[in-house]
């Protein structure tokens, strides 16, 4: 590594990976500094792989532009380039009359949002899904799965080929703000070193509050402690897969899109996530939960499924900015000038759904960028 950088991105994932493909290019010293051993080992490769549509956002939030968006690019990038994907469709299905007020409400806010949907009548239901039972359902056709780890194989690549540098095994433990741009400090197995550059871009997930903290961001006055927020997946056996033809979502009632049917592009089923909040990152999974999963909507949804089917399989922990039973928080991506901080671009609570977002959000941090050079 050279002693001065442009642009240092902290964070590996597919954010960090999509934003270097976006911003490297020749003349410009961009480096991609992960702590891990390699690419993509925490939230980007612990998730449902599923590319959403943007029904669930709060209106003209970052959240539901980055995803309709991102739904789109993801689409095209993906056939363009050999990604394995599926635009399988997905219904979201009610099962009580509480939930029933629920989709009508979700159908609205997904409407508002500009996605297109479709409320199903029973008949309908039954021809698309004659094995799944509820009480209403609207069918969500540009939803789909993604092979997650194709993506960020994809970003790499392009990230490489436009020239910037990463470094493995390298954690960022010091940002200090120095004439023209920022001294980086960071420890990796040589021992550590520090370099200058002019623009850093916090990518960091889980530990992207700390990471601003270390650039001087008070991070209880800007709202961006994150809490962690564990999702647990449990395989499905005995070929019940070949008895659903999409994703099925229940209508989300907690603070999530809820557990739900999720497939992989070779069309394993599985079922989760089962979110709590934790303290401490452990991708542990075993049974003391599953009673929650059994009395969850979507099992009544899938009768077919019986407790003995089920079986503890992964987990996944989101970086959320929203603690526990509090509000509808967006993602946080903005250049930080007003903060005494120009040339920092922080990405704090890029959590679902930030798979489908993420190309959406590299096209975002490269205007971002474009701003700061210019000036
Ligand atoms: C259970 C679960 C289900 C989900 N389902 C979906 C879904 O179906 N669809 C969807 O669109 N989204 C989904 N998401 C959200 C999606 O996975 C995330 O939004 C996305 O992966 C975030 O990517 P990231 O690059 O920001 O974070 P990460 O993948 O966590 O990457 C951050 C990287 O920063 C590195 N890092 C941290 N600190 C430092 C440091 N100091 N120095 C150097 N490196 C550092 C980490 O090691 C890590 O590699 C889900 C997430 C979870 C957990």
């Amino acid at each position: 590594m050279s002693n001065k950088a442009d642009i240092v991105i902290v964070g590996a994932g597919v954010i960090g990976l999509a934003v270097a493909a976006q911003v490297a290019r020749e003349g410009r010293e961009v480096y991609l500094l992960e702590r891990n051993e390699t690419f993509g080992q925490e939230q980007s490769s612990r998730n449902s792989e599923v590319i959403h549509a943007g029904i669930y956002y709060e209106r003209g939030s970052l959240k539901a532009k980055m995803c309709l968006e991102g739904n789109g690019l993801l689409y095209e990038l993906c056939e363009k380039n050999g990604i394995a994907y599926k635009k399988c469709g997905k219904i979201i299905m009610a099962t009580s009359d509480v939930e029933t007020e629920g989709l009508e409400k979700l159908y609205r806010k997904g409407e508002d949002n500009g996605v297109p949907l479709r409320m199903l009548s029973q008949r309908e239901t039954d021809q698309l899904e004659p094995n799944v039972s509820g009480m209403a359902a609207f069918l969500c056709p540009t939803s789909g799965i993604v092979d997650s780890y194709a993506l960020l194989r994809y970003f790499l690549g392009k990230a490489r080929d436009n020239g910037a540098q990463i470094a493995y095994k390298t954690k960022v433990i010091g940002i200090e703000r120095a004439l023209g741009g920022y001294r980086v400090k960071v420890d990796d197995p040589s021992g550590g070193f520090s370099f200058m550059t002019r623009v850093v871009i916090n990518c960091a997930g889980l530990y992207s509050d700390k990471v601003a903290e270390m650039a001087g961001i008070n991070i209880d006055e800007a709202n961006y402690k994150l809490h962690w927020c564990k999702g647990e997946y449990y395989s499905v056996s005995g070929g019940r897969n070949r008895l659903i033809n999409r994703l099925i979502y229940p209508v989300p009632m907690a603070i999530s899109v809820g557990v739900h049917v999720c497939f992989d592009v070779d069309w394993r089923l599985r079922l989760g996530p089962l979110f709590y909040y934790v303290n401490e990152i452990s991708y542990k999974v075993d049974d003391s939960r599953k009673k929650a999963l059994l009395e969850s909507s979507i099992m009544k949804a899938l009768p077919f499924i019986e407790s003995s089917d089920l079986e503890p399989e992964t987990s996944g922990i989101m970086a959320m900015l929203q603690g526990e039973g509090e509000g509808f928080r967006d993602f946080v991506i903005r250049h930080e000038y007003e903060r005494g901080l120009p040339g920092f671009i922080s990405l704090v609570g890029i959590e679902s759904p930030g798979l489908t977002s993420s190309p959406a959000i590299a096209r975002y941090v490269g205007h971002l960028l474009n701003e700061i050079l210019e000036s």
